[in-house]
């Protein structure tokens, strides 16, 4: 059974997934950091993404690793460990331009739908719910107040990635996410939207905890209606 998260930026959609996913022991995909991992290399192998010959030949031939070290989940791009490059901020000014390119969506979505043949899953991103996996069991769309959402990137770059976040401000971080935001909802392909069928949560005034509780409510709610409607 797939069960979906997307909204956007930093309304706590991994975090979410990660805690829900141990709490009904399922598998968790932050599919946000294959975005990531793939624009990594796509800057270090530096591709023009708008030479097409080159993009094609690049994603031939892209694979990432996922290891988890310490309980940690870690990112491997060529045998390196990109897990902190992955969220500093030259990965992160770029990702939103490389994942609109359709090339890059289809090669990331076949992926994501193999690694979701035969196990039980929670995905997390932007077009789970309406796109990789319309035909998920559970939809959940996640959304927050721009401000609360900023101060929260913030400090989640800013503990968990120092070395990344050296240069980062609050300012930086609202301006980051609005542009990101829009960016990512207004794109030709596989735009960030909520999908018709969505469980819609504002986590602004809510806590991880709460959130997954709602989460978890919500999902209980739907198996006695579908064990009504049988
Ligand atoms: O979730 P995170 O902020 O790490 O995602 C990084 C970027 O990857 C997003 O801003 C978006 O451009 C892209 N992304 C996407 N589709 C997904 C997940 C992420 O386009 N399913």
């Amino acid at each position: 059974m797939i069960i979906t998260i997307d909204g956007p930026v930093a309304t706590g959609k991994s975090t979410i997934a990660k805690k829900l996913a141990q709490a009904i022991g399922y598998i968790f995909f932050d599919t946000g950091a294959m975005y990531r991992a793939l624009t990594y290399g796509i800057l270090k192998h530096q591709v023009d993404i708008d030479n097409s010959d080159q993009l094609k030949d690049f994603l031939d031939h892209f694979q990432f690793d996922i290891k988890v070290l310490r309980h940690e989940r870690h990112y491997f791009f060529e045998g390196e460990d990109i897990t902190q490059k992955i969220r500093g901020e030259e990965v992160t000014s770029a990702v939103s331009r490389v994942s609109a390119k359709k090339e890059v969506r289809d090669k990331l979505v076949s992926i994501q739908r193999e690694l979701a043949v035969g196990v039980n899953a929670v995905f997390e991103g932007r077009d789970m719910g309406t796109v990789v996996f319309p035909d998920a069991a559970l939809k959940v769309f996640l959304t927050g107040r721009k401000e609360v959402r900023a101060q929260r990137r913030y400090d989640e770059l800013t503990t968990k990635y120092p070395e990344a976040a050296a240069n980062l401000t609050l300012e930086k971080c609202l301006e980051e996410i609005t542009k990101r935001d829009h960016y990512d909802s207004t794109r030709e392909h596989s735009p960030l939207k909520q999908a018709e069928d969505a469980f819609v949560v504002d986590t602004s005034d809510l806590t991880i905890d709460e959130v997954v509780h709602k989460i978890l409510e919500y999902r209980d709610s739907l198996k006695t209606k579908r064990s009504i409607a049988s």
